[in-house]
């Protein structure tokens, strides 16, 4: 289907209750619909968001995906800072960070998809010790703006968001921020602890967060400008 012949789009019916635009990553235009809402509906609501649907296709195709190879001398991002691969043999299967170069020694030689993996497990055990000493000092204040819980945290490899909160209280943390800049994992981290007093987006919930961290805006936006740049989320 078309509209004004400047957007395609697919429409999915469904037993969702609300209506929702998607511009996939390839510029797809999905648009996902409650069974029981009638064409003319759909079509004046992407008609509203026709800016928004032109915008957001110009941003993908202005700045696609980066695919990463793994491959010697390609560039990977560690806490926001740009390292080259460096792929060398050793004794032992390890990694070792210069000012400029990621070293992974391997005893090996091996392919780009080994690499990855090689990577992925450092990355998860800086993670592990980074992403904790963080969570706990939010949460230290966190706890002086009435937040009492003590909520659980995991670290995941999620797809297509930087954190989650569950209503048991369980807080997931994208691996993937291990790429960003610190203070990206810090905003994450005070984002997803003001879901444990108010689960939605609301205006309490952003007053609480202006609270925590006041400059989260700025977090923010470095988040959405450098992730691709900084290839976080390319699997
Ligand atoms: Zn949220």
């Amino acid at each position: 289907m078309s509209f004004n012949q400047k957007i395609e789009f697919n429409i999915i019916k469904s037993r969702r209750k609300t209506l929702v635009i998607q511009v996939k990553s390839n510029g797809e235009v999905l648009v996902k619909a409650p069974i029981r809402l009638s064409d003319k509906k759909i079509l004046s609501f992407i008609e509203k968001h026709q800016g928004w649907i032109i915008k957001k296709k110009h941003q993908i195709i202005n700045n696609p995906k980066k695919v990463l190879k793994y491959i010697q001398g390609e560039k990977h991002y560690y806490l926001g800072n740009p390292f080259k691969l460096d792929i060398q043999i050793g004794f032992k299967e390890f990694i070792e960070l210069s000012e400029t170069c990621l070293i992974i020694f391997t005893r090996n030689k091996l392919n780009s998809s080994q690499i990855k993996v090689i990577l992925y497990d450092w990355y998860r055990r800086q993670a592990e010790n980074i992403f904790l000493a963080r969570f706990d000092q939010c949460l230290t204040i966190a706890k002086t703006h009435g937040i009492k819980d003590r909520p659980s945290m995991n670290i995941k490899r999620l797809k297509s968001r930087w954190g989650s909160c569950s209503s048991n209280k369980n807080i997931s943390l994208n691996l993937e921020l291990i790429k960003m800049p610190i203070h990206c994992l810090n905003y994450i981290i005070m984002h997803e602890l003001c879901h444990l007093k108010h689960m939605n987006h609301g205006k309490r919930f952003y007053a609480l967060l202006e609270k925590l961290m006041p400059d989260w805006k700025e977090h923010k936006l470095v988040l959405r400008k450098r992730m691709h740049e900084y290839g976080a989320m390319t699997f």
